[in-house]
């Protein structure tokens, strides 16, 4: 990751350097907080970020979930606003292609009521390149002994920061296995997701994905996906994924803002079809970068212009 120069936090654009909490901030010690990350790509028309309405959408419902009144530093903010303090952010930066908005409980307190801790928003902007490296070209992945978390244990369709440890224990026994990515089952053992992705297998020329009751996130990769490799004529259904049938498909791959796309090569060691990238992950890969990067007008309207 590569910093930038400027966080927006509460209004005001501030020094990386400066953008500091309390330690007794309450989202700090009790996860309570909702986030998005946001790809920003470079366009034949400027930097455009992929489907910042969607994106932003999500933090605002991730807030309602918690039930965080999006008022930070005394000022209402609806989804115009926030839309706003992200471009503006991202225009105060020069390298950027991943956006982190993040509301968290920033009041100082100790003890788990959340009622009345005031919250806060800060935009940060950052190079990332790409997330998950020289996987990207074939992941290797494994079955993480830690579920995905039940929408009974918390709000598993909302992206909010105390459900991420799970995440981070699956990605621990990934990185410490050699793998790249963690795929998590759910609490019936059928596939969910990975840590910070979706996952997307094909069989018999047909793409099949968890379905969103599947207790996963529901990612705007993945909705784009769906809808551009429907576009392509393929078949698409969500639906519920064993084991079983994730290790014997012709083709696998994941989706996240971070990742991207990328095809996953094994899982817990057996080889995925011939091993390399399938033939419909690279051609749904390759529309997806063309449609991000401002190459196709038919999607359009998911690219959101910032300069
Ligand atoms: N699942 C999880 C747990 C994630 O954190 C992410 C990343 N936001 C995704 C799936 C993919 O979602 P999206 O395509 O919206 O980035």
């Amino acid at each position: 990751m590569e910093k930038t120069e400027k966080i927006w936090m509460n209004g005001k654009l501030i020094n990386w350097g400066e953008a500091s909490v309390h330690v007794l901030t309450h989202a700090m010690n009790y996860g309570t907080a909702a986030f998005e990350g946001i790809r920003v790509y470079q366009t034949p028309k400027g930097r455009a970020a992929f489907r910042l309405r969607e994106h932003l959408t999500r933090l605002l419902d991730g807030c309602k979930v918690m039930g965080i009144e999006p008022v930070f530093g005394g000022k209402t903010y609806g989804l115009e606003e926030v839309i706003d303090a992200v471009k503006v952010c991202i225009r105060a930066n020069k390298k950027v292609d991943y956006v982190k908005p993040c509301v968290f409980l920033s009041g100082e307190d100790v003890g788990l009521n959340p009622v009345g801790v005031p919250a806060s928003l800060y935009v940060a902007c950052i190079y990332m390149g790409s997330y998950l490296g020289s996987a990207s070209s074939g992941a290797k992945v494994i079955t993480s002994s830690w579920h995905r978390p039940d929408n009974l244990c918390g709000p598993a369709g909302a992206k909010v920061s105390g459900a991420y440890v799970t995440s981070c224990l699956a990605k621990r026994e990934a990185v410490q296995a050699g793998a790249s990515e963690a795929v998590m089952l759910n609490l019936t053992g059928h596939v969910a997701e990975c840590t910070g992705e979706n996952i997307f297998i094909c069989s018999n020329g047909k793409i099949y994905t968890p379905q969103i009751s599947e207790c996963i996130l529901d990612g705007i990769t993945r909705k784009s996906v769906i809808e551009i490799a429907r576009e392509m004529g393929y078949e698409v259904a969500e639906t519920q994924i064993t084991r079983t049938q994730l290790v014997t498909a012709d083709e696998v791959w994941m989706t996240g803002t971070a990742a991207e796309i990328v095809p996953v090569t094994s899982v817990d060691g057996r080889i995925i079809g011939s091993g390399k990238t399938g033939e419909i992950t690279e051609k749904v890969h390759g529309r997806f970068h063309e449609i991000v990067t401002g190459k196709d007008p038919k999607f359009g309207k998911w690219l959101e212009y910032i300069d």
